[in-house]
């Protein structure tokens, strides 16, 4: 069998709307692409028609392979499920909702072959987002970038290129927890972006509720970083010299205040909850790192395919 040269994953969470869309603007980018293509669609765990219509596809073009999850794991583990399947020399990942606009992938393999081995989308703007989505992803990637001990650049999704070499150091990467822009960027090697504007969704709602927008950055945060960890270092001298500070008060107006209105329930109460929290915060931070190590301890399988169909299929039987 010859190995194909272009792989493109696509995670599909309820996409109904968007596939039919996408399979034809891919099409017309893979006629131009030389050298043989494989499209390799993970259902994650969709409950909606999407899975019929991959079956169909997959059907009518030998080109295209499809997993499908067993449940829905979420867009990381999708696209790591679609990571540890691929077998072509050059890997592009994008989303199924058409943002990233397939045509793209011509100008990122130009940038391979000028020799890069990642070539990421970099968003210089988001088109019909909400303007608190656009304000906090903008202060998020902001803040990773002070945070992280590897420099994450700002405004990167997942649609990327990437090539063989990258794509086996990801996969031969054990953690469970998949933040997969740091983890590319973690990798190193030459890496370059290439600018563009990100177009609202074509058809369908969002995907990412804001829960798992929000567990994706904390998760983002605390896999590439240790300084919320140090934090509870800081708070605990801030809340030292903050202590030292009042009991000298406190001494100053026993001593020569003694009916000042200031000492009393008030105070204390004050200091109490303030302390309290300042506890409590820094407990939860260390839930998070505890959290983590136990999901990784536990050595759980990351997913589990109910169904998978393709090339990747038929070279697991013939092995
Ligand atoms: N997706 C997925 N599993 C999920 C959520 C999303 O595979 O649990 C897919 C979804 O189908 C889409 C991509 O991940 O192809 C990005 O999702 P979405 O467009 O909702 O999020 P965005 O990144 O645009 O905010
Ligand atoms: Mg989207």
């Amino acid at each position: 069998m010859t190995q194909p040269t272009v792989s493109i994953i696509i995670p599909i969470y309820n996409e109904q709307e968007n596939i039919s869309e996408l399979y034809h603007r891919l099409q017309a980018v893979i006629k131009q692409l030389d050298g043989e293509t494989e499209l390799i669609l993970v259902d994650d765990g969709s409950r909606d028609n999407s899975l019929n219509l991959i079956r169909e596809i997959y059907n009518r073009d030998y080109r295209v392979n499809y997993i499908s999850l067993a449940r829905n794991f979420g867009h990381q583990i999708a696209v790591t499920a679609g990571l540890n399947h691929v077998r072509g020399q050059i890997v592009v990942v994008m989303d199924a909702d058409l943002q990233d606009p397939p045509e793209l992938i011509l100008p990122m393999v130009d940038k391979w072959r000028q020799g890069y081995q990642v070539v990421y989308a970099q968003r210089l703007s988001r088109k019909k987002e909400s303007m608190l989505k656009r304000f906090t992803a903008y202060a998020f990637y902001r803040i990773l970038r002070r945070l992280a001990d590897v420099s994450i650049p700002p405004d990167t999704g997942d649609f990327c290129l990437m090539d063989r070499e990258v794509v086996d150091i990801l996969n031969a990467m054990p953690e469970r927890n998949r933040y997969i822009r740091g983890l590319r960027a973690w990798v190193g090697f030459r890496q370059t972006a290439i600018p563009f504007e990100r177009d609202p969704r074509f058809a369908g709602k969002v995907k990412y509720s804001f829960a798992k927008s929000w567990a994706l950055a904390i998760n983002g945060i605390i896999s590439f970083s240790r300084v919320p960890l140090k934090l509870a270092t800081y708070l605990g001298m801030l809340s030292a010299a903050a202590a030292l500070l009042m009991i000298l008060l406190v001494l100053y107006w026993r001593l020569f205040d003694p009916a000042s209105p200031l000492i009393g329930y008030t105070l204390i109460t004050i200091a109490l909850f303030f302390l309290g929290s300042v506890q409590l915060f820094c407990i939860g931070i260390l839930g998070e790192y505890i959290g983590r190590i136990y999901e990784e301890v536990k050595g759980r399988p990351i997913y589990t395919v109910k169904e998978m169909r393709g090339a990747m299929n038929r070279e697991r039987v013939n092995s």
